[in-house]
């Protein structure tokens, strides 16, 4: 998708406040640091649209950017933040269960991991999450360029094995936001999955 306008609509923290139009939505989830911004920016070609790393302690909210009219990429407030405290993470939680297991929008979820890292126990339970509410997910490997070329086929069955990664109903993209590695394909599947 050749991406123009690009508008943030809404934060929201309830259903209630979520778009109404009946867009597709396609959210981004990983931990905080991940390259989640940088993923989206340069899904957008932008240098700086979605905010770099959100602050630990602000207030987290689901935030909709409404792409060419055609659907939101939601961006998810990352998880593993140490310092939040448990009633925070807890709001947190609610929040994103909600919006993961009823939006009816939601057609797929794509999940960022760090190439160079197994993933972790918070990547490996929101991948499991994902695949038990049946929302089509693609594993996205980020800073690939961290990593030497000839590296990349062990990080990925890494990252495949930890997951327990079923090919059968997810998929796998290595990503660079340094070198645009990857951004067509991350598109081909968002558009195949827009509906
Ligand atoms: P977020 O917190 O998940 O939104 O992460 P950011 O997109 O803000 O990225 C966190 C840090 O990692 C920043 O310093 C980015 O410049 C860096 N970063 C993100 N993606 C890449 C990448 O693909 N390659 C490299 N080398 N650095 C990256």
């Amino acid at each position: 998708m050749e991406v123009h306008n690009v508008a943030l609509t809404i934060s929201a923290v309830r259903p209630e406040q979520y778009p109404k139009d009946g867009l597709p939505e396609i959210a981004f989830v990983g931990r905080s640091n991940v390259g989640k911004s940088s993923l989206t920016n340069t899904l957008i070609n932008r240098k700086a649209f979605a905010r770099t790393s959100s602050q630990p302690g602000k207030t987290q909210t689901l935030n909709f950017y409404r792409v060419e009219d055609e659907v939101y990429f939601v961006d998810v407030p990352g998880y593993g933040y140490a310092k939040v405290s448990r009633k925070e993470r807890e709001k947190w939680g609610v929040m994103i269960e909600t919006y993961l297991s009823q939006r009816q929008e939601l057609k797929g979820v794509i999940s960022l991991v760090d190439a160079r890292h197994e993933p972790s126990e918070e990547d490996i339970n929101m991948y499991n999450w994902l695949l038990y509410y049946e929302i089509p997910v693609l594993v996205v490997a980020t800073k690939a360029d961290k990593i030497a070329r000839g590296k990349w086929n062990k990080a990925e069955s890494v990252i495949k094995k930890a997951l327990d990664f079923d090919p059968t109903v997810s998929d796998f993209q290595m990503f660079s936001s340094e070198t645009k590695y990857g951004k067509e394909q991350v598109w081909d599947w968002i558009e195949a999955h827009m509906g």
